[in-house]
């Protein structure tokens, strides 16, 4: 079956690649296969709202079922930010090194046992004028006090998820994928298609 995976973000293009990769039934396509497929703007109060909004426009523009992931960083001692806005939380053309500094400098004299925070990931599963199907994963985790690490992505190299000692971006993407926010959503999305 041919799946369309709803992002232009190439580090979500490489992760969900190599998770979904060895599905011999999944023929995967990404955005960067529909080069003038529309932009959508993210303006949903939720990751639900966001996530369904991305999957059900390109399902409707590609005519195949259509994944969106949307996903954030969710800080305790910030009271879940940056959460929804985690793209955006430095601004619209911000880079990962500014939105990583906006961070650090916000927990700046938290102590170790407040820095907890989660990585959670919605995936929509959309088909051409059909209803949207949700599923949600969750990766516990605390924020360190300075960047380590070349891999990954994003806020990557400054959380360290629970049971480890190294950050996402230390770890590299083979061990990242199995126990992801992204990897335990894509768990679901996949019984979800074996179901279809
Ligand atoms: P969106 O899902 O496109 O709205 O973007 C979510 C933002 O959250 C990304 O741009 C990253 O900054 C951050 N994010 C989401 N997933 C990850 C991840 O696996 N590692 C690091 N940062 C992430």
């Amino acid at each position: 079956m041919k799946l369309v995976l709803a992002t232009r973000n190439s580090g979500k293009v490489r992760e969900i690649t190599e998770m979904l990769e060895g599905d011999t039934e999944i023929e995967l396509l990404s955005l960067y296969n529909y080069p003038n497929a529309p932009d959508v703007v993210e303006d949903g109060t939720t990751y639900e709202d966001n996530a369904i909004k991305k999957a059900s426009i390109l399902a409707e523009y590609t005519g195949h079922l259509t994944i969106a992931d949307d996903s954030g960083l969710e800080v305790d001692a910030l009271h879940g930010a940056p959460g929804v806005h985690s793209a955006r939380y430095a601004g619209e053309r911000a880079s990962d090194h500014d939105r990583i500094a906006k961070l650090l400098d916000a927990l700046q004299g938290i102590p170790d046992d407040r820095r907890s925070a989660r990585f959670v990931c919605v995936v929509a599963i959309a088909r051409p004028l059909a209803q949207s199907e949700t599923v949600r994963g969750v990766c516990e985790g605390h924020i360190i006090h300075a960047p380590r690490g070349e891999a990954g992505f994003g806020y990557d190299p400054i959380f360290v998820p629970t049971g480890y000692e190294r950050t996402f971006a230390e770890l590299g993407d083979e061990i990242k994928n199995r126990l992801s926010h992204r990897a335990r959503a894509l768990d679901k999305v996949r019984k979800l298609l074996s179901e279809m």
